[in-house]
This record gives structure tokens, sequence and C-alpha cells, in this order.
């Protein structure tokens, strides 16, 4: 009989497995909080291996054509003097290295490829109660009061996963860094992702097409404060205040009005069995990650892409789930290790003899780090 699956949230990793299961001819609903497709952040990098994901549900093409694509990152001192010029080696079997995009752009992009095979999105609604029953399956009572029965449900709903937190009592752990992020007129010298290593802190830039690019910075927040939005351009501002250079014209050009978005940096990460009761956790949810590696997102799509090649096969859902699960886990571990070693080397830069070992380790010993994951992550899924 044909399998029914509810997915409890509609960002990034939710609608692709929309797209994903439904591709497969599974009857699948995306069920997401919020009233419509609300996008909240500025722009995202997949890199290549999600790239690859995403040619896997056929999205590939129309990703690149909205968004940046480009193989190598930059790395500088925060008087913009170039350190290291490394090529990513992610960009093999067809697809670029990365390709940026703006979130909007992606959630579009995903949003299209669920209704064109059929998979409903129900804007709006939640899930209030799950019952297990006899069959394995669940026993649903939506937030609209309607009741339905599935086979599956499958929880994308983010790093602060209400579901992961009744399940199981799992919170995200802050790791004591945050990151600031403000979209700005693309600069012509911004045509890859460049970082700029400051004393105990990290700026970046990202082009997200010809237009735009957005700048990060990431710094220390010890006890994890809630900063006022409308002091949101005097903290930036202020924390970029010792880098000089594009880093240094680029702080001068950012205004009081411009949407600067803040985020502590958190992980998570879900010990064995993400299934359990007919609920699975996947994405942010089951293994959120600092952002160094910008692999968050592009394992909740590589998540999406495994699970609909996996549940699209006949078989005891159980054991295909096992299957899936044990698929999973090391990736995201992988991405989520090599993420924080890549933090807490940037951050551990506090006084002058620290930095001076972390420029040195940019100039001699980060390309064949950042190669080693590369050839990892360039495994198949
Ligand atoms: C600063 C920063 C930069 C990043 N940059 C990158 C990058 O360049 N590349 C990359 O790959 N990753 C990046 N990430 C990570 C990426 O954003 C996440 O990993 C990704 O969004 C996770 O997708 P998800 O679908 O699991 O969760 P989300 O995208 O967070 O989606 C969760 C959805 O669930 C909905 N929801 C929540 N609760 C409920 C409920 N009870 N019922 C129904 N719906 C619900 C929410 O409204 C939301 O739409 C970055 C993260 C940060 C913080």
């Amino acid at each position: 009989m044909k399998r029914r699956i509810l997915i409890i949230g509609g960002g990034i990793g939710g609608l692709a497995a929309g797209a994903a299961l439904g591709q497969q001819g599974i009857d699948t609903t995306v069920v997401e909080i919020q009233s419509e497709n609300l996008v909240a952040g500025v722009g995202i990098n997949i890199p290549g291996n999600a790239l690859r994901a995403l040619r896997q549900l056929g999205l590939l093409d129309e990703v690149l054509a909205h968004g940046f694509t480009f193989d190598r990152v930059d790395f500088h001192d925060s008087a913009s003097r170039l350190l290291l010029a490394l090529r990513s080696k992610l960009g093999v079997d067809g697809v670029p290295a990365n390709c940026a995009i703006q979130r909007k752009d992606l959630a579009r992009i995903l949003e299209k490829a669920c209704v064109d095979v059929g998979t409903t999105i129900r804007y709006g609604t939640s899930v209030e109660k799950m019952t297990t029953t006899a069959d394995g399956g669940v026993e649903t009572l939506l937030t609209d009061g309607s009741t339905e029965h599935y086979d599956l449900v499958v929880a994308f709903d983010g790093i602060r996963s209400s579901f992961r937190k009744a399940a199981l009592g799992i919170e995200p752990r802050f790791t004591g860094y945050s990151v600031w992020r403000v979209a700005l007129e693309r600069h012509p010298d911004v045509t890859r992702n460049m970082y700029f290593q400051g004393m105990g802190t990290k700026a970046g830039l990202f082009p997200l097409n010809t237009d735009v690019m957005y700048l990060l910075h990431v710094t220390p927040e010890p006890g994890n404060p809630r900063h006022a939005r409308e002091d949101f351009h005097g903290h930036l501002t202020q924390r970029l205040a010792g880098y000089t250079g594009l880093i240094g014209e680029l702080r001068d050009r950012i205004q009081p009005d411009d949407d600067i978005v803040y985020a502590p940096i958190e992980e998570v990460l879900l010990p064995l069995p993400w299934y359990q009761d007919g609920l699975l956790l996947l994405g942010d949810a089951a293994h959120a990650m600092a952002p160094h590696r910008t692999q968050g997102a592009a394992m909740a799509i590589e998540d999406a892409a495994v699970l609909g090649e996996t549940l699209g096969r006949d078989g005891d859902l159980r054991e295909l789930l096992a299957e899936f699960q044990d698929r999973r886990f090391g990736r995201a571990k992988i991405a989520q290790d090599a993420s924080r070693n890549i933090l807490l080397s940037e951050m551990n830069t506090t006084d002058q003899a620290s930095l001076d070992r972390q420029l040195d380790f940019i100039r001699n010993g980060l390309e064949a780090v950042a190669h080693q994951v590369d050839d990892a992550l360039n495994q198949p899924i």
C-alpha cells in the first residue's frame, strides 16, 4: 500500500524532503507553523555535496540559475592581506564546488518542487498531538482540528525542535560564539567567499548573486546575551572596529536601518536512534552545527534525498529507517566536527601569539585539513 508521511516544518529540509518523497510516489504532507513561506535570514551557500543531492531531486539547474557559483575561498588577515587562496575539492562529478543563493530563492524552488509532485503543504498548521498505533504508525491531531493517520512523522522543525524536546528533552548547546549578518550591495571584488581573521573574531563575505552579497562577523558572546534589535548596528560596527581594508570599508557602509541578523551559534547532535515510536528527527532538529563549513542546510538536503531514495523502496519501514539513520549519522558528525574545529581555532586568537599561530596555520596547514574534509564529503551519500 502507498506510504503516507507527514513532515513537520517547511524549512529547507522539510520542503526538500517533501519533494524527494513526493517524487517516489509517497503520499506526503508538509505542515509549516508559519502562515506562509516566510524565510528568515540572508543568504546561504550550498556546497558541492548538497548540489549533487539537489541534482538527484532534479533541482540543480534551477538553483544554479538563481545563485552565484564559485570554487575558491580566500583567507585574509584583518587588514585584507591575502594569506591563502583555497580551491575547494567539492566541485567534482559535474557540479560546482559552491553555489551561494538568497534563502528566499531556494525556498521558492523547493516549494514549487513539492507542488509539482503533488506534495501538500499546509501553512499555519502544526501537530497538536501524536499517538502511536498498533500498526507502528501515528494518529495525529493537527492544530486545525483534523485527525489523520500516517505511517511515519518526520520532524524537520529546526534547531529549537519542540518535537525533539518533547520526545527526548534535548536542547541545543550554545558554543559561546554568535554570528552577525547583513546583506549589502555586492562589491566588485567579491566574486568568491572571502574570510578575514581578526583578533578573537572573524569576518566574511559571500556573493549571493551579481547584485547582492552578505557580510558576516563571528564574535564571542559570553553568556549568550539577548541584544536589542535597535542596538544591532552599533554592536556590529563596534565589533568590526579592528578591521581595515575591504571589511573596514564595508563596515562604514552599513546603515542603522539595514536588516542585520544576529544568531547564536549552537549545536545539536542527537545520538542514534533518530527514529522512535513513529517519529524521525532530521535536519537541524537532529544535527545542527556551526556554519563554518556551510553544511547545516547541506546535510538537511542530503537527509531529504537519502530519505526519498530509501523510502521509495519496498520493505519493512523500520528496517529501511534503521539503514537510513546509519547512513546519515556518520556524515552529519563529520560535517559538525569539522565546523566546530574551524570555529574554535579561529576564535582561540585572543592575544598576538595565538593570532600569529592561527595566521601561520591558515598559510601552511589549512589547505590539507580542508581537503581531507572535502574528500570525506565527496564520498557517496
Ligand atoms: C548564520 C548561519 C549561516 C548559515 N549558513 C549556512 C550555509 O551557508 N550553508 C548551509 O548549508 N547551512 C547554513 N546554515 C545552516 C542552515 O540554516 C540550517 O542548517 C538549515 O536551515 C536547517 O534546515 P531545517 O529544515 O532542518 O530547519 P529550518 O530551516 O530551521 O526549518 C524549520 C522549519 O520548521 C518550522 N517549524 C518549527 N516548529 C514547527 C512546528 N511545531 N510545526 C510546524 N512547523 C514548525 C519553522 O517555522 C521552519 O520553517 C547557517 C546557519 C546559520 C545560523
